[in-house]
């Protein structure tokens, strides 16, 4: 959180994390993403707001190649992708670089916790089976939830079963995190929890990438929030800027209607 910040300047020439080059995404005739350039840093937390339909998703899915794109470059943790899924070598590497977590959590129902979290160390990674199921009851303890590990996903709360996605994101020990809306389907009493877990997550270090509408939280740990609006990135700065001075007519009346 604010790593950059408490440190001092990071060096001229550290090479940003993502690196977007004047992307471009089309869902058939419809415009999602228009030349967006963004670069993010090692340590960095960046958040992005926007409305619904703005492009937020499609942003960071990009990120991690959950989508492709038609023109523009993308580098993400020193690899290339390139448009229309080109650079398919560079996406198994950065899959495994960048986590991610969901709206709807996406556990297997059909294992325990410990195996959610355990599955892709060892099917991706090559660990161990003693190393991975230590290594899982560690995040587990980390989020607070070790005593859920002999559990199913259908026998946790949302805010557990989140903080199970969140463990199990970690797991593959990832340089970068994205999160898509990630207390956007949780009841209000179980925000808080999950939120918690990501502060702890930031104050470590931990470069993210948050779609969020809980915009408490951006303030409290983005380095720089980003406002997406129809695609195009209308404004972005640090929250205080942001939040209490936007430069855009648009990113006022969006915040206006949010907080
Ligand atoms: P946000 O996350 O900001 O709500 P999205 O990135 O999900 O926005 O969507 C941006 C636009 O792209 C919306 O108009 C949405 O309907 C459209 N869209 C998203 N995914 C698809 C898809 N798989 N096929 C076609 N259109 C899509
Ligand atoms: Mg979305």
């Amino acid at each position: 959180m604010n790593a950059t910040t408490q440190s001092a300047q990071p060096a001229q020439n550290a090479r940003p994390i993502v690196r977007m080059d004047k992307l471009n995404k089309h869902f058939g005739s419809l415009h999602v993403l228009k030349d967006i350039n963004l670069e993010i840093t090692q340590g960095e937390v960046v958040v992005v707001i926007g409305a619904s339909g703005s492009g937020k998703s499609t942003l960071i899915r990009c990120i991690n190649g959950l989508e492709e794109f038609q023109q523009g470059t993308l580098d993400v943790a020193g690899k290339t992708l390139l448009p229309h899924g080109k650079g398919g070598q560079a996406l198994q590497k950065i899959r495994t670089e960048v986590g991610m977590v969901f709206q709807q959590f996406n556990l297997f129902p059909h294992l325990s916790v410990r195996d959610n979290v355990t599955l892709a160390p060892v099917s991706v990674r090559g660990l161990g089976r003693e190393q991975a199921r230590d290594s899982a009851i560690r995040l587990l303890t980390r989020v607070g939830i070790e005593d859920q590990a002999d559990k199913y996903p259908a026998q946790l709360s949302g805010g557990q079963q989140q903080r199970v996605a969140l463990a199990r994101a970690l797991a593959m020990e990832p340089r970068l995190m994205l999160f898509d809306e990630p207390t956007s389907a949780l009841d209000p009493e179980m925000i808080g929890e999950v939120l918690d877990a990501m502060r702890e997550l930031a104050r470590e270090g931990m470069t993210m990438v948050i779609v969020t509408h809980e915009m408490g939280f951006a303030r409290e740990v983005a380095d720089r929030v980003i406002y997406i609006h129809q695609g195009e990135i209308t404004e972005q700065g640090p929250p205080e800027q942001l939040f209490d001075a936007p430069q855009h007519a648009r990113t006022r009346s969006f915040l206006a209607r949010v907080l």
